[in-house]
């Protein structure tokens, strides 16, 4: 196979929950390998007034950077490569990335993330519209910020009401729009009509965002409808294709099991952040890596013979 280093750590992922378990395993002076393939969902935020500690916000590359830095200063190595294959075999976890090569480990941390299901928008005009934040994926973390305004959720299904739920708590002003079809019982009709939303029925053609607000064209009107800020409710696909191969059981809505970042049913695995199902947040994403390269660690001791437990003999 050609592999020449076995790793204590190999963490997949270099977003808020990957970084934070490379700086937790590096500090427990682990040899910590940290494999990414540039992609981080976190990396999408112009802004983030949620995350503890900043109270003028921090944008998600510049706590990327940082988190880098520190995790690289206390030891733990990123290389820059996708992983395409794991698979276990004699205790020892085996990583081939894109290019075929392999990279071996005792134990495991998938911090691999989501990838969010976006509106028809080029990404540089995606990304335009975010930086403006006439568009937003995270009512969580800055509905906040747009109390009082002229807010649209791109859903009529479930998720949106739900969506569009939440945010009615910030603004009298809540829109529900179709991307395609209106999908609602009478019930959650009900629900949204008591809450003052708004509900449209015909389906957007196309998307204008501008630097102050976002334009929605919709099938049958004239004009356009304008709102400060759209989010798009149209769900996310848990990157979860290596935890398959290794054989853990994916969820239904594709996440594996809140109790993944304290272990799996196989042994030295481990997964952290917005993979795991839960509250996607950075904090979470931070809390979880924690917990994670803790658990790894303990158990790397625990097959050392490093714990109390096996140096005194005691149950
Ligand atoms: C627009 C936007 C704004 C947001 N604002 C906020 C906010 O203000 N506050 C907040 O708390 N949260 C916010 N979030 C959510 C936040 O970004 C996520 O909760 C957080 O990034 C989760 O961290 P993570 O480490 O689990 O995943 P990610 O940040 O998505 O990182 C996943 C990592 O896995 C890597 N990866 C995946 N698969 C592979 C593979 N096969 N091989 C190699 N590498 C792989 C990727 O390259 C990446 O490095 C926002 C999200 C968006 C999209």
């Amino acid at each position: 196979m050609g592999t020449c280093v076995i790793y204590d750590i190999i963490i997949v992922g270099a977003g808020p929950a990957g970084l934070t378990a490379a700086l937790y395993a590096a500090r427990f002076r682990r040899s910590a390998l940290v494999l990414h393939d540039g992609t981080p969902r976190a990396g999408y935020i112009p802004l983030s007034r949620n995350v503890p500690g900043h109270e003028d916000g921090i944008a998600g590359a510049e706590l990327l950077e940082r988190m880098t830095r520190h995790a690289e200063a206390s030891g733990a190595h990123l290389v820059e490569a996708r992983v395409t294959a794991a698979t276990r075999a004699e205790g020892l976890f085996h990583l081939t990335d894109a290019d075929g090569v392999v990279r071996s480990a005792r134990a495991v941390i998938l911090a691999t993330g989501v990838a969010m299901n976006k509106p028809p928008l080029d990404e540089e005009v995606h990304q335009a519209a975010l930086d403006a934040h006439v568009l937003g994926y995270c009512p969580i973390c800055d509905g906040f910020e747009h109390t009082g305004q002229r807010i649209a959720v791109l859903g009529c299904d479930i998720s949106g009401a739900k969506e569009a739920l939440f945010l009615s708590g910030y603004s009298d002003d809540v829109t529900l729009v179709p991307q395609r079809n209106v999908d609602l019982n009478p019930d959650e009709r009900r629900d949204l009509e008591r809450a003052g939303i708004h509900i449209l029925t015909d389906p957007v053609t196309r998307f204008e965002p501008t630097g102050r607000e976002m334009r929605l064209h919709c099938e049958g009107r004239a004009a356009p409808l304008a709102f400060d800020v759209l989010y798009p409710a149209l769900g996310s696909r848990p990157r979860n294709a290596l935890a398959q191969q290794l054989g853990l059981e994916i969820e239904a809505a594709g996440t594996l099991a809140t109790s993944s970042p304290f272990g799996t049913p196989i042994p030295g695995l481990y997964c952290a952040g917005d993979v795991v199902e839960g509250l996607d947040q950075i904090s979470v994403a931070m809390g979880h890596g924690a917990v994670a390269a803790t658990k790894a660690h303990n158990w790397l001791r625990e097959r050392d013979g490093e714990t109390a437990q096996a140096v005194l003999g005691a149950e």
